[in-house]
């Protein structure tokens, strides 16, 4: 986060987490930023703690035993002494569902964990200086209304006093220091002070009657009127705050009191009114208010602001047909980057030169925000079609492919888009972000500097994604996981050569579930680095058995799928060589499968550990081969053993099979055995053979089968060969 909060004052901020942890390393955080900070480890506890003593804001985590923070939330929104606290909440999971909640029962944000501690600060101060704002404005106004009121009776009393001499109460009134006037029962005004006078530059006679009013702004008059007039009508006392032309024609705020006078025998005598200039003050209550809405990095519109205007949008597309509105949430890519190699200073003022290009690319009436970090919001309101956004996010995208230049520097930066659009199923704010968020979630997953627009499917998508997250948690813990091993020959002998283990697994409820579908998530989230243990543990137990079993065969091996994460782990190669030893297993007996990408991305780290691999002779062989980056250069440098045709090439083989002949060259150019993944015919193996591909691997020569069904494969596969 590049954020630079202004430290105001200090807030009493109250953090409600079960976990000691969180709890510890939040209040630690937030102490060291000046603010005073209250724990309470349960929701009872808390509210409890917060009729004792209010703080100024709640950071409420979500998921606790007995009553969660919803429903703490809830009580709170019920007690009108506890009403107003701001609530953020805090949720482990990045739950579309939860987040709806959370502004449903009252919630003013939400945090998703883990936390970037400065991203809470950001929030917390943002939520804080709204309360801060809004109740010194409320303060402001109170005192000003009521001294000004006082005032105005002081006048009465003192003009009834006065009566019997106007003489000398006009002398007392053009003294005061404040704009006085007097009206006749119908309103008319029949005298004005001398202050009225220097004010506006005008002769008494200019402001009598009604005229006054002509120096009323344009956008306040109508209302004013309406105040003034039924005040007269009903002999009532009235406050207006309005504009008023001065004698330069500047406009000044105003706040003016009016009383009705009675006379001594209480009959109605017209009014006397005081106005007095809170220009100033105003002043400072909109600078105060924009703080409290507006970013302090770009001074764009904030999250606060963004959420009041999505309200106003909804309300608009619900009263009218034909208003429809879209949200663009625009994320810009590997921001983490240019702030880590360049430094935050640059990181900063590359946002600030951002926000100011997205402002030229839309509509005065389009409101662009940030909501903090490198995300920013659009709301294009008023749109004829959905084009029309994707117009928008074309252009958007185009401008950002010419570079920033920040200290003498070209500075590239690309940005994923989402898109949503307005529709009756909305009913607040979030749920539009919530979805905006999804898009440019799967915009980003899509390959980045890119744009996509929501659709139902995504976010039953994300919700399946969820579950399958939570349930793979569970998986590992319940040993839901097994391996099946599919054969891999040499084409030549048709001999057994080696079996890839693949993991699969059995979900109590969905049944067998594939691993393109749950493998990318487990890499996401990280539990790919516990799940690959097991399957490398698993996978050389199971070999350890069958060659203490198949003793007549040559020693089986096993060939083992690695994860980009499980190459960055640091104890990796502990890992393997404990396993082996473990098992009594020979290095020779085992290879790993990994892609290309791994090798451009990782370069240094991963060729160290390759070769350590390679001196315990553990064969590497580069899996999917085709599909991804290529470079010659990795190739050469790198002890590997084989190459593994993707299988989509031999899929097609008649039409890939220039393509494959390429391949299978390179390979032998390089030393290195080709393998063919994803036969099925005879044909194909026919044709692979003659270009002398060392390998085959597929349902022609086997599915992948449980453990128990290779046995029997084993024995049926000797007899043949
Ligand atoms: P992969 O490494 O390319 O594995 C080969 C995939 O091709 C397997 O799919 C296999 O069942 C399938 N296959 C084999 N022969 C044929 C054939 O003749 N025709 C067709 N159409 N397909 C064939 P599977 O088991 O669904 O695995 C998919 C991917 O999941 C694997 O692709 C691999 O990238 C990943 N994966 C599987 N197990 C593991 C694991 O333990 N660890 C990691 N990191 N990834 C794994
Ligand atoms: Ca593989
Ligand atoms: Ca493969």
């Amino acid at each position: 986060m590049t954020e630079g909060h202004p430290k105001t004052h200090p807030g009493k901020i109250l953090v409600v987490d079960d976990t000691p942890d969180n709890l510890r390393l939040l209040a630690g955080y937030l102490t060291g930023q000046g603010y005073e900070v209250q724990c309470a480890i349960s929701g009872a506890l808390a509210l409890i703690g917060i009729k004792n003593s209010p703080p100024d804001i709640i950071l409420l985590d979500i998921k606790m035993p007995e009553m969660d923070g919803f429903q703490v939330c809830q009580r709170l929104k019920q007690d009108s002494a506890t009403h107003d606290i701001p609530v953020i909440f805090l949720s482990a999971l990045n739950s579309g569902s939860d987040k709806l909640r959370a502004f449903q029962v009252g919630g003013v944000d939400y945090i998703t964990k883990p936390f970037q501690l400065e991203e809470i600060v950001a929030r917390v101060e943002n939520q804080l200086s709204l309360q801060r704002a809004k109740a010194e404005i409320l303060n402001l106004n109170a005192e000003l209304e009521q001294r000004v009121n006082e005032r105005t009776r002081e006048l009465a009393q003192l003009y009834l006093h006065l009566q019997t001499s106007e003489e000398r109460f006009r002398t007392v009134a053009n003294a005061a220091p404040v704009l006085i006037w007097m009206a006749e029962p119908d309103g008319q005004h029949s005298f004005v002070n001398q202050r009225w006078l220097e004010f506006t530059g005008d002769s008494s006679s200019q402001l009598l009657g009604n005229a006054w009013m002509q120096r009323i702004h344009p956008e306040d008059l109508p209302c004013v009127r309406q105040i003034y007039e039924a005040a007269v009508e009903q002999r009532q006392n009235f406050v207006a705050e309005y504009r008023l032309r001065d004698a330069h024609s500047a406009y000044r705020w105003v706040l003016e009191t009016g009383v009705p006078l009675l006379t001594a025998g209480q009959e109605f005598a017209g009014f006397i009114g005081c106005c007095v200039d809170i220009h100033d003050r105003k002043q400072t209550e909109d600078q105060l208010l924009h703080n409290a809405l507006h970013d302090n990095l770009t001074d764009l519109p904030n999250r606060t602001l963004l959420m009041e205007r999505l309200k106003l949008s909804l309300g608009r597309a619900r009263r009218y047909d034909g208003f429809h509105f879209a949200v663009l949430f625009l994320d810009l890519d590997r921001f983490k980057l240019v702030n880590d190699s360049l430094g935050h200073g640059v990181g900063d003022r590359l946002l600030v030169a951002i926000a100011t290009r997205l402002n030229q690319l839309i509509r005065p009436t389009d409101l662009l925000s940030r909501l903090g970090g490198d995300e920013f919001v659009i709301l294009l309101d008023d749109i004829e079609s959905a084009q029309e956004a994707v117009q928008v996010a074309t252009r958007i995208l185009e401008s950002l492919q010419t570079p920033f230049v920040l200290e003498a520097r070209d500075v590239f930066i690309s940005a994923s888009i989402g898109i949503v659009l307005s529709s009756p199923e909305y009913q607040d704010g979030a749920e539009l972000l919530r979805d905006a968020d999804i898009a440019m979630y799967r915009a980003k997953t899509q390959g980045k500097a890119r744009y996509e627009i929501f659709n139902p499917v995504m976010h039953q998508e994300v919700l399946r994604r969820l579950h399958l997250e939570s349930d793979l948690r569970q998986a590992l813990k319940q040993q839901e996981f097994v391996l099946h091993y599919q054969p891999i020959v040499s084409l030549s002998s048709e001999g057994l050569a080696d079996f890839e283990a693949l993991v699969r697994w059995h979900h109590p409820q969905r049944g067998l579930v594939p691993p393109d579908e749950f493998i990318p998530i487990a890499e996401e989230t990280g539990l790919i680095v516990p799940l690959g243990k097991w399957v490398l543990q698993e996978a050389c137990r199971q070999m350890a058995e069958w060659q203490r079993q198949f003793t007549e065969m040559p020693p089986l091996r096993v060939s083992v799928n690695l994860s980009v994460k499980q190459l960055q782990e640091p104890g990796l190669l502990a890992y393997i060589d404990d396993v082996l030893a473990q098992h009594g297993l020979s290095g020779a007996s085992l290879t790993l499968e990994i892609t290309e990408s791994m090798l451009i991305d990782n370069a240094e780290t991963v060729i160290t550990l390759l070769h350590e691999l390679r001196s315990r002779s553990i064969n590497i062989d580069i899996d999917d081969f085709g599909t991804g980056y290529s470079s010659l250069g990795y190739l050469r440098r790198l002890p590997i053993h084989a190459l593994k045709i993707d299988r989509t090439f031999t899929y097609n083989l008649a039409l890939n099979a220039d393509i494959v002949k390429a391949i299978i060259a390179l390979g032998h150019a390089l030393s290195l055995d080709v393998v063919a993944e994803g036969i099925e015919t005879l044909e194909q193996t026919e044709l692979l053979k003659s270009l002398n591909c060392e390998y085959g691997q597929g349902y022609y020569w086997g599915r992948p089968l449980p453990p128990w069904e290779v046995g029997q494969w084993l024995r049926e596969f000797s007899v043949k060969d």
